[in-house]
């Protein structure tokens, strides 16, 4: 065993640990996990444990289904919700996913994809770093359990008690978290009603991604617990804000320098850092299908509601796609992607990013200027004036667009994009056939 491997061991011993969680997700970024009891820990470390792959969504076809997870130690994390009478404990280990025919890390696996992204930059000598803003919505329950749209406070932005009555949930919910090892850094009510948002500290790309995937389920568990539905639905209710997941992004050297800082420049950011949010702003409208890969995350990117909709970034800007935040320190400089929302898969997400960032980096891209004007007043002239592009306004168009550009479906692969086109495709279908509420009520009688 390795160091790291046999201090899980340990702890699990010095917890009481009975079962252990073996976590990986699927191609849509549904957690997934395989149950072991907890004896079989330093099996799994050391041989990786076997599973049928074949049930999984967009996993590999029958006739080749055996894989392996091999559980990474650094991600070990006692499960707060699961309160054991006898003392027991439960905890989970995010693993990768091991192709048992090649014995390669299987290109199905997301949390591989965004290894592969994360193998790119170092080429280039960098390390990312990644903190997301995942925003979300707390609604009640009907009487027959299932979640409504009912929201069950009345606050609205950095509202305090008594009008934000969710405070003791998401008091609850910071708690589990902190237990799970989150660094929490600030939480506060949304601008809609019974939104939420709770940021934690940055981390490496594939810390990030793995918090952002335990971070839903926590978010969830602990709702359930208060008889409360956590929905990470981008836009549940129309015309008030959506939920996003801003993702800011910075790129380290192998001193520890942050590489998108420039003291001489305007905006405090690097060649580097310019060059990277070029190769973002230029691939946005694929990135768009992987960032934001839902029917209803479409109805989210519409003007006035802080959300994006326009190609182009900003240094102060909110309606801009790319953000540059203002920074207290140079290690802090980085750029805010604002269209992200928290309804992606965060592996194949910020692998998207980055690759689209690095392209950027590679061909020497030139940032276009920043936009200092919201431009969700602009009209059509103005935005040609500005050369300014829109983002896909529909799933149907941006997977179009994914299909179009090699960097984004290479920085996926062909395994991920085929399962995942495919499934998006069926989805956007059955949304287009579908005769909804609206339609009837413009149209029924009118007709
Ligand atoms: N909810 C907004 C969005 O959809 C963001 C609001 C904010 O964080 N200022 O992106
Ligand atoms: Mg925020
Ligand atoms: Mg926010
Ligand atoms: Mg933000």
């Amino acid at each position: 065993l390795t160091a790291a491997a046999q201090e899980v061991v340990d702890e699990i011993e010095a917890n009481n640990v009975d079962f252990l969680r073996l976590q990986f997700t699927d191609i849509l970024g549904t957690v997934k996990n395989v149950s072991v009891p907890a004896t079989q820990a330093e099996k799994a470390f050391t041989e990786g444990i076997y599973f049928d792959g074949s049930s999984i969504e967009g996993f590999v076809r029958i006739q080749e289904s055996d894989m392996r997870l091999t559980p990474d130690p650094d991600t070990f994390a006692i499960l707060p919700w699961r309160d054991h009478e006898d003392g027991t404990a439960s905890a989970r280990l995010i693993c990768d996913v091991v192709d048992t025919s090649t014995g390669e890390p299987f290109a199905g696996d997301p949390r591989g994809v965004l290894k592969r992204a994360l193998d790119r930059a170092a080429e280039h000598g960098f390390t990312v770093n990644a903190a997301p803003e995942p925003e979300f919505f707390l609604f009640e329950h009907d009487e027959d359990g299932r979640a409504t749209t009912k929201t069950n406070d009345a606050g609205g932005y950095f509202d305090l008690a008594p009008k934000d009555l969710a405070s003791d949930v998401r008091r609850d919910i910071i708690y589990g978290l902190q237990q799970m090892g989150f660094e929490i850094e600030a939480s506060h009510h949304e601008v809609a009603e019974g939104q939420h948002e709770i940021n934690f500290t940055y981390d490496d790309a594939l810390a990030t991604a793995d918090n952002v995937a335990t971070f839903r389920s926590v978010v969830r568990a602990i709702a359930a617990q208060h008889d409360l539905h956590a929905t990470f639905m981008p836009k549940p209710i129309a015309k008030i804000n959506g939920s996003g997941m801003h993702t800011h992004i910075s790129l380290f050297t192998e001193d520890g320098v942050n590489a998108f800082h420039d003291d001489d420049d305007e905006f405090n950011l690097s060649e580097t850092a310019k060059q990277f949010t070029a190769g973002m702003l230029e691939h946005a409208p694929a990135l768009a299908a992987v960032a934001n890969p839902t029917v209803n995350s479409y109805k989210r990117l519409v003007p006035g509601y802080e959300a994006p909709v326009y190609i182009a970034w900003s240094d102060r800007n909110r309606s801009a796609l790319i953000r540059r935040p203002a920074a207290r320190v140079p290690a802090a400089s980085r750029v805010e992607a604002r269209f992200p929302d928290p309804s992606c898969n965060p592996y194949l997400a910020l692998a998207a990013l980055i690759h689209a960032g690095l392209d950027g980096i590679e061909r020497g891209l030139e940032c276009p200027d920043p936009v200092r004007e919201n431009i969700y007043e602009f009209d059509e002239a103005k935005r040609e004036e500005y050369g300014i592009d829109t983002l896909p306004t529909n799933l149907g168009a941006a997977i179009d667009a994914l299909e179009e550009d090699e960097v984004v479906m290479d920085a996926l692969g062909e395994h991920v994009t085929g399962n995942f086109i495919k499934a998006k495709r069926q989805e956007y279908d059955e949304y287009r056939i579908d005769v909804s509420q609206w339609e009837l009520d413009r149209y029924l009688e009118t007709f």
